[in-house]
């Protein structure tokens, strides 16, 4: 099966799945991801401990929750949908007033027919979120309210992944998979980073290593960081933060802080040659793990390449993020995107010509002066001159991809063919 198939049916297996920071729902998720790629190892933070300026959470675990009206019919039923608990809800067995209640509920008057995605992590509360439809139904009178759920000293999960390359230089991917079930945001990133990872192990040789992290989201990649720091600041040279990858809507990105890596110049590439009408956002439009990787101190060249970006789309954290959001062709989109990018960190060499002036390529059998006709065999002899007269040992492939206007991906089986023939070697 093909990574484009392949994605989709993997992230219709997590759909169902409760996630939160912690608990069943990332550990079930993982054990889904390993077996998928058995070399994903998974690690164990003890709640309570330090990651930088954060305490990593008690672990959260929900049973079930409902809220019943006084004559037993289940307004709300958790086994239904997993967004009408807040995540990290107390436990709570009460009865109460309508008037009570509201203040416990959440609902979008703007989007009547989608539950929010709401989370209380950091302070000790609990909640239900419903459709605004059904909120306006409910009667004054006495509701049975009933969360089962339990915070206890435990652990957060994550997931690491290391392919090895030729060099102990590193890429960094990471996703998160902290959202219970929605699709772009957040399964999207999930099943892309997995396809990469499969495509990545696949190679028969990798000029880089490669660091893929399956990690809650901000206190995640906080933990991370503090545990991998100073090792991630000697060896990473590019990466991403990978996340609402999956809808057909349109491409996005999101600088490094500094916005001058090669991850950004890469992944700027890949989308002026991919859709011209991509979505520039800057580092003030951040939202997700980079705030983390590129905070001051830290500073990972780390960027973002998204489909519809977070925040920006009507059904971003709710119900309607739903499958029907990502499609197979969006999700394969997104991952050719990163897919490229990276092929670009793997192969921007400094090209320098070997000959002065310019070479002959008839006798090399790289001038097609007998085969013009012949479409089949064409080449663009122009495109080649081009990218010759530029081989001068300054310009890294990707800076002569943009100054002679050609997609890298076009240039990179051409410069392969002139250093076979011994015509131009990597200044670097
Ligand atoms: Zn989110």
């Amino acid at each position: 099966m093909n990574p484009k198939e392949e994605m989709y049916l993997w992230a219709k297996d997590l759909w169902p799945i409760t996630r939160s920071l912690t608990g069943d729902g990332v550990r079930e998720t993982l054990s889904y991801l390993k077996q998928l790629m058995p070399s994903l190892k998974i690690h164990n933070v003890q709640s309570g401990s330090r990651a930088f300026d954060w305490t990593v959470p008690d672990e959260w675990s929900i049973s079930n929750a409902y809220i019943d009206d006084e004559y037993g019919n289940r307004i709300i039923d958790f086994s239904e949908n997993n967004l009408h608990v807040v995540g990290y809800s107390d436990q709570i067995d009460l009865w109460m007033t309508l008037d009570e209640l509201e203040s416990h509920l959440y609902s979008l008057p703007d989007q009547p027919n989608a539950i929010p995605y709401v989370t209380t992590y950091y302070a000790a509360n609990w909640g239900f979120c419903l459709t605004h439809k059904k909120r306006k139904l409910l009667k004054k009178g006495k509701y049975h309210v009933v969360i089962n759920s339990k915070k206890k000293n435990g652990v957060l999960n994550y997931g690491e992944l290391i392919i090895k390359g030729e060099s102990d230089k590193e890429v960094f991917l990471s996703t998160y998979l902290c959202h219970p079930s929605m699709a772009n945001d957040n399964l999207s990133g999930v099943v892309v980073t997995m396809a990469l990872a499969k495509w990545l192990n696949s190679l028969e040789k990798r000029k880089f290593s490669y660091r893929l992290i399956f990690i809650p989201e901000t206190i995640g990649s906080l933990a991370y960081l503090s545990e991998n720091l100073q090792y991630l600041k000697e060896n990473v040279v590019a990466g991403y933060n990978i996340t609402c990858i999956g809808d057909d809507r349109c491409y996005s990105f999101l600088p490094s802080r500094k916005g001058l890596t090669i991850s950004d110049a890469a992944a700027k590439h890949v989308l002026e040659n991919t859709d011209k009408n991509y979505k520039k956002y800057k580092w003030l439009d951040r939202g997700s793990d980079e705030r983390q990787y590129c905070a001051p101190g830290v500073d990972l060249p780390i960027a973002s390449i998204m489909r519809s970006k977070y925040g920006e789309y009507a059904e971003y954290h709710t119900s309607l993020d739903d499958l029907n959001v990502i499609t197979e062709s969006g999700l394969n989109g997104g991952y050719q995107a990163i897919k490229r990018s990276i092929e670009i960190i793997e192969n921007n060499i400094t090209p320098r010509i070997t000959v002065h002036g310019e070479p002959q390529l008839g006798k090399r059998g790289l001038y097609p002066n007998l085969s013009i006709k012949d479409s089949t065999k064409h080449v663009d002899v122009r495109t080649l001159m081009n990218l010759i007269s530029y081989c001068d040992g300054e310009n890294t492939l990707l800076e002569i991809a943009n100054i002679i206007n050609k997609p890298f991906w076009e240039l990179l089986p051409l410069i392969e063919t002139l250093i076979k023939h011994n015509l131009v070697i990597d200044e670097n």
